[in-house]
């Protein structure tokens, strides 16, 4: 594709660079712009320079899934240029309103975690910590809601393919011209993506189901037709297929190495799960580390393989 490039923006996260797809086809689009950082903006303005443009040139502001180290600068791209966001209708009430969104997700899961075997106090601080990265993202109104299927013309008509699990609302993008698509978080060559528990969009007294959802999605993409695939961190992914087949196998490896756990044990919560999977977990990764985890009871929980219990408000699974 001639009228794409790619701009790495730092982001202050663990996973390092994050890919801003820059589209100039037809006027200017950008898919990902990065974090609300200083560092992240004058890398993004400096970059569109070097393309030959300037920030104010902006026509449209795709978002691939709603976590800050994508779409947290959007808005500061937004009100430089006056150009429209545009994101699937799943993710805009957490585009629209973080705070609030993750205020209802804090209320949720507190008493979630403890019913899956979570100190209170490690619950506690797995649920509040977010709160110290609430500043590399400011609140953005979508002004173009996506549903699965619809096209976004950059100079080459986008399909958006509804890919949740990493994330509620996610879409890949997939190019009509070439067999290429724009993966966001959904596949990355080098990392597995975190199956990440959040609330169902539109409610605030149900979980998703993410790894279920997540496993569901890889094998959306699967057929759909691309080779290639332009992710949000890291290189390309050369060979679209060949990858989702290696995510798959991963999880279902790691699902059967869960039963076994379980099977050792009689039964286990979570909780118990967790610190054998990943012993000496740090705080910052018990959220992430639980939902990995619970995905994978998901799974079992889908197939009929594991029963559970509740015994004072905390839930045990045994196999069946
Ligand atoms: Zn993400
Ligand atoms: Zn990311």
């Amino acid at each position: 594709m001639d009228d794409v490039h790619r701009l790495e923006i730092p982001t202050p996260f663990d996973v390092g660079r994050v890919n801003c797809y820059v589209f100039t086809g037809d006027g200017l689009t950008l898919l990902d712009p990065g974090p609300a950082t200083g560092a992240a903006y004058d890398e993004l303005t400096a970059g569109l320079d070097g393309l030959g443009f300037d920030v104010a040139d902006v026509d449209r502001v795709l978002v691939t899934h709603p976590h800050m180290d994508h779409f947290g600068l959007a808005n500061r791209v937004v009100e430089a240029s006056g150009a429209r966001a545009v994101a699937h209708r799943d993710a805009t009430r957490a585009l629209a309103d973080p705070s609030g969104h993750f205020a209802d997700e804090q209320v949720f899961f507190r008493p979630f975690l403890r019913a899956m075997g979570v100190p209170e106090r490690v619950g506690e601080t797995a649920v509040t910590l977010p709160e110290a990265y609430t500043d590399y993202q400011e609140p953005l109104a979508v002004d173009r809601e996506l549903a699965d299927g619809d096209t976004v013309d950059v100079g080459v008509d986008l399909t958006a393919v509804h890919t949740p699990g990493h994330a509620p609302g996610s879409v890949c993008f997939v190019a009509a011209s070439e067999p290429v698509a724009f993966t966001g978080d959904h596949v990355l060559e080098h990392i597995s993506p975190n199956p990440l528990l959040t609330l169902v969009p539109g409610t605030d007294d149900e979980r998703t189901r993410s790894l279920p959802l997540y496993v569901d999605s890889l094998e959306r993409l699967r057929e759909v037709d691309a080779t290639v695939g332009h992710s949000g961190h890291g290189d390309p992914v050369d060979d679209l297929e060949d990858r989702i087949g290696e995510i798959l196998a991963h999880h279902h490896d790691r699902k059967d190495d869960i039963a076994a756990m379980i099977d050792e044990r009689g039964s286990a919560t979570a909780y118990d799960l967790m610190q054998e999977m990943f012993p000496d977990l740090p705080a910052t990764e018990v959220f992430p580390g639980m939902s990995e985890i619970i995905g994978h009871l998901d799974l079992l929980e889908d197939e009929g393989r594991v029963d559970i219990t509740e015994t004072d408000g905390v839930r045990r699974y045994s196999l069946r």
